[in-house]
């Protein structure tokens, strides 16, 4: 049989800020590898690709950058707001290729048996809509799938509206490979599971134009359940990976790849440390990995014993996020307390970490939250010598906070989802204003440069 051939799309951003934060498509670079391990020939269009060498010389476009650790700025041009936004003091951009650059890389591709497009922040659907679009514009009959967050969380939006002709819910492992062995004929000997498996292949990062840096998953779901956050509902279970086969695969990319920058996509990379996280510093301190380790997805600090923020530290940990949202003692499932935040900046100090590598997600414009409270915790953050980094609340279907974010918000989040846009501060209605938000951020950065 014919081998099948597949096309695997990343597509643009399109809102008014977005930050190449070790930012990569770590869904559909799995995705590429199971194809790949059942003989499949795999093509990859990262619209939000750094590296494309044309993209300098394009007419009307902020460039991209790279800044310490691989992170940076993506492309991006600024375009016409949506008519719901043209009160927001703010332009409005498309993060990545132009189309122009889009639809020459589409046209490089022999025509696949099938195109699969993975979909990022419910509010970022109009660039899933665009790639898909231009895919149905130059192969009509070539079937589209979509999955993802925004395919997973916004479902029925996805089916009424995005065009694509299958439309996935949840993980990929749940239905991908049944779907592609009926529409493409596709006959998987690997099927991915839902658990931990050792014959599961590294995401296809290679696929990358370059590589500024890994993204690595030692886990996968969260046992916890913050309101805010919509972790199970995109992947209910949890489960770890032995440490021995992450270490392996870090192994693998540093010394093959070069790459130096790695970056857990855990959410919960800490649970269990003593058999988990603990022995992978552990190999890593051993073998004295020339590597940098970092923690965008926050880590929780009521695990941060004395002994983790030291093998952290000698493992070569640079970026340090830790979860604190809010201190106010009313919002909390009494996910943490204030002395285990305390104790844990207490242990991270005492390792090494300094004040810009230890940063405190806070989170803003939570409902009913008021200014006085994000000032508190800022302050409570910048007492302890840690970095406030503010993160602006958007409201997400399926999670604890959603209903009481639907009842205060003025927009209908629930019948549009770009009204979740953290941008606007969707859920803080009169208790902050853009520019209280402002004036906070300020005063935020004039103090870390004192
Ligand atoms: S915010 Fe983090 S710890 Fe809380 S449920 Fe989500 S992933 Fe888990």
């Amino acid at each position: 049989m014919a081998k099948r051939r597949f096309l695997l799309i990343n597509p643009w951003i399109y809102d008014f800020a977005a930050h190449d934060f070790w930012a990569k498509p770590l869904g559909l670079l799995y995705i590429a590898s199971w194809l790949r391990k059942n003989g499949a020939e795999v093509y990859l269009l990262d619209c939000l690709d750094i590296h494309h060498p044309q993209m300098p010389f394009e007419p009307h476009i902020k460039q991209a950058s790279r800044r310490a650790y691989g992170t940076g700025k993506f492309f991006r041009q600024p375009i016409p707001k949506p008519v719901f936004f043209q009160d927001i003091p703010r332009y409005y951009y498309r993060y990545g290729l132009t189309y122009r650059i889009f639809k020459e890389e589409l046209d490089k591709i022999p025509i696949p048996d099938a195109i699969l497009v993975t979909s990022g922040m419910t509010y970022w659907y109009p660039g899933v809509f665009a790639v898909i679009y231009f895919c149905k514009q130059k192969w009509p009959h070539i079937p589209i799938i979509l999955g993802g967050i925004y395919a997973t969380l916004c479902h029925s939006h996805a089916l009424n509206y995005s065009g694509a002709d299958f439309v996935l819910k949840g993980p990929a492992e749940n239905s991908l490979m049944s779907l592609l062995e009926q529409i493409c004929n596709l006959k998987p000997e690997y099927i991915p599971k839902m658990e931990y498996d050792p014959y599961a292949p590294y995401p296809a990062f290679d696929l990358l134009r370059k590589l500024d840096y890994v993204c690595i998953l030692t886990s996968r779901g969260c046992p916890f359940r913050c309101q805010y956050c919509a972790s199970s509902a995109l992947f209910p279970f949890f489960y770890q990976r032995p440490p021995e086969t992450v270490y392996q695969e870090i192994v693998y990319w540093h010394k093959n790849y070069g790459v130096k920058e790695f970056a857990f996509y855990d959410d919960a990379l800490l649970v269990n440390a003593s058999q988990h996280a603990i022995p992978l510093f552990e190999m890593i301190i051993k073998a004295k990995l020339d590597i940098h380790l970092h923690t965008p997805n926050g880590l929780h600090a009521r695990f941060i014993t004395a002994k983790v923020a030291q093998k952290m530290f000698q493992a070569g940990v640079k970026t340090v996020r830790l979860g604190l949202e809010t201190i106010s003692p009313n919002r909390h499932d009494q996910k943490l307390t204030r002395e285990e935040f305390i104790r844990a900046i207490r242990y991270l100090q005492e390792a090494g970490f300094t004040r810009e590598q230890i940063g405190a997600y806070i989170l803003v414009g939570l409902p009913n939250q008021t200014k006085q409270e994000i000032e508190q915790t800022v302050s409570f953050a910048q007492k302890l010598g840690v970095t406030p980094r503010l993160a602006e609340y958007s409201p997400i279907p399926f999670t604890k906070l959603w209903s009481e974010a639907i009842k205060i918000c003025s927009h209908e989040i629930d019948k549009e989802p770009l009204f979740h846009n953290n941008s606007l501060l969707p859920c803080a209605h009169k208790n902050l204003s853009f520019s209280e938000l402002k004036e906070i951020k300020r005063k935020i950065w004039h103090t870390s440069c004192i």
